[in-house]
């Protein structure tokens, strides 16, 4: 066959590209490791330790000037090997969050993270607000377990927010009633109130012997318990240990124990 000079060239150009191709296609996994490197390339990193959870595993912080780029698990965490659960995924903050708001029905809308409030795995979420309402909830696409899926309980998320069959008086059965009165949300938390301070003050345990027979000071209330909940987050958690403590409370337990 004969060739031109111009032919051969189109020919090997054609190739080229088709070559390139093939290099990309033969698996992501290096693309993505480069395409990490270079976000990452400048940065100092430090270890440092999630914040949320007794847990405590250790993270690998990456920073910038005065801004922290990246936060990961650190690979050398023995029970974790680099892996972090929804909320230490979340510590970074909102960046990869905002990366994430790209379509036009969440375009204008301000994003926030959150936990599904469902169960106790805990996916991560992404929550759309604008103005006072909020307008979507998603799977967060760094959650480590779901990758941005949500099952359909917590896909159903918004409905507790947005439903027009949501309840919003309590219902209340006195004692020795057979049925439910609707109350106010109101004059329920002033009777939850009322009754957490009547309970106290009859209950209260300031002093009991020891077993030597000596008075001692114990300050402790048994006539309450408190069972937190894995949908409550770090500093609702801290809340509720400080009050139950100032309260007395010593039956205090968490369903991610139970
Ligand atoms: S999305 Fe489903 S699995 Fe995840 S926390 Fe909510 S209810 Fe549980």
């Amino acid at each position: 066959m004969s060739l031109s000079r111009r032919d051969f060239f189109k020919r090997a150009g054609s190739a080229g590209v088709g070559v390139a191709v093939g290099a990309a296609t033969l698996g992501l996994e290096r693309v993505e490791a480069a395409a990490t490197t270079l976000k990452i390339k400048e940065a100092k990193v430090h270890t440092s330790v999630c914040p949320y959870c007794s847990v405590g595993c250790t993270h690998l912080v990456y920073s910038t000037g005065n801004s922290i780029t990246d936060i990961r698990g650190h690979p050398d965490t023995p029970h974790t090997l680099g892996k972090l659960c929804p909320k230490g995924v979340a510590t970074l903050g909102l960046e990869r969050v905002e990366a994430a708001a790209t379509t036009l029905r969440i375009k204008e809308a301000k994003v926030h993270t959150g936990v599904c409030p469902y169960c106790s795995v805990g996916c991560n979420q992404l929550v759309y607000s604008k103005g006072d309402s909020i307008i979507d909830i998603e799977g967060h696409p760094d959650t480590p377990h779901t990758l941005g899926k949500l099952c359909p309980k917590g896909a159903a998320t918004i409905q507790l927010s947005n439903n027009p069959l949501r309840p919003t008086k309590a219902l209340y059965r006195a004692p020795g009633s057979e049925k439910w009165e609707e109350k106010p949300i109101e004059w329920m938390y002033d009777e939850i109130a009322k009754r957490y301070y009547d309970t106290r003050e009859k209950y209260f345990i300031e002093r009991e012997k020891d077993k030597e027979g000596k008075d001692v000071v114990v300050n402790r209330l048994e006539a309450i318990a408190s069972l937190g909940s894995a949908c409550i987050d770090n500093e609702e958690c801290y809340l509720l240990t400080k009050f139950n403590r100032a309260f007395g409370i010593v039956y205090h337990e968490h369903q991610a124990r139970v």
